[in-house]
């Protein structure tokens, strides 16, 4: 029988830890607590669409937000996008899929190459095929402690179609953004955009790796696929018509943290004062905001700086 969570929550459990969106109000966070949620909740599955899930799970750290990862089933197997950050949470993924499909993962894509979603891979099937921009490839072959993808893996560098079981995934790089080697995944025939770390739903926009201005075009491109659904790499899952809110939401919020950044800039604040300075306005609200206001800082100022290659 359905179970059916307060009205506050987005939604409803169908089966054992899988649940369906439903168009309900929900708090507009990446707390889930705030979300009306419980820790123990997590980690969790959210039929999306039609074969179409997402698997989301908290990020190491005291402040919890989720990780999530796109998986899509088809009558010849599994693709999935993004993995989580231990192997023991990554066999959390493969255990959840296995729940909902009997099906073998074929795909793995790579959208973001940072560790919080590529360390737990050694978890995943031997003998699928990873898909990886050449920037994250390069990156992670020369970084100590990673994930290794294997020498056989596919590089995308700009678009790749691929059909498995009838199903149509495109992968694209849409420009630089918070990695360099950001891939987004297509779903034509559902209007499924997974946009990995291109997207920070309510996560403060998180510029360690970053090129800015780049991101902020990544995200007018993102937004030109009109998609139905946008699933971003960190925060919560929304039902369509929230994620089109949310993805203008963080393109706001990126474009306000990079403006204020530059305000200081052309002021001639130095950076170390830039920071104590800064006022992001509504965004110090969001997840992150105290450890990557700092960061995102630095980054605009090395940017406009001309020292960001
Ligand atoms: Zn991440």
């Amino acid at each position: 029988m359905a179970h059916l969570r307060p009205p506050i929550a987005a939604a409803v459990l169908v089966a054992a830890g899988t649940s369906l969106l439903l168009a309900q109000a929900v708090v507009r966070t990446a707390d889930p607590i705030k979300r009306g949620l419980k820790e123990s909740d997590f980690p969790r599955t959210v039929k999306v669409s039609d074969n179409v899930y997402t698997y989301e799970d908290f990020h190491a750290g005291d402040e919890k937000f989720t990780t999530t990862n796109m998986f899509v089933v088809t009558s010849d197997g599994v693709i999935v996008a993004d993995a989580q950050g231990s192997p023991a949470a990554t066999r959390g993924l493969v255990d959840a899929i296995a729940k909902v499909t009997p099906k073998p993962i074929k795909y793995v894509i790579i959208c973001s190459d940072h560790g919080d979603h590529t360390a737990g891979n050694a978890s995943l099937p031997a003998d699928v095929t990873y898909i990886i921009h050449p920037t994250s490839k390069a990156i992670l072959d020369r970084a100590q402690n990673s994930w290794k993808p294997p020498s056989n893996a596919v590089l995308v560098a700009d678009k790749k179609s691929f059909t498995l079981g009838g199903e149509t995934f495109e992968v694209a790089f849409l420009g630089r953004a918070h990695t360099g080697g950001d891939l987004a995944v297509w779903l034509p025939r559902r209007k499924v955009l997974f946009l990995s770390e291109i997207f920070l739903n309510r996560v403060f926009p998180a510029m360690r790796s970053a090129y800015p201005t780049e991101w902020l075009k990544a995200l007018d491109r993102a937004e030109s696929y009109k998609a139905d659904i946008y699933i971003a790499g960190h925060g919560f899952t929304e039902t369509g018509p929230v994620s089109r809110e949310e993805i203008v939401a963080y393109h706001k919020a990126m474009q306000a943290v990079i403006a204020e950044a530059k305000r200081l800039h052309d002021a001639g604040v130095p950076v170390d004062d830039a920071i104590k300075q800064a006022n992001f306005g509504e965004y110090a609200q969001w997840t992150l905001s105290k450890s990557q206001g700092p960061i995102a800082i630095r980054k605009v100022y090395e940017e406009l700086d001309g020292k960001l290659k």
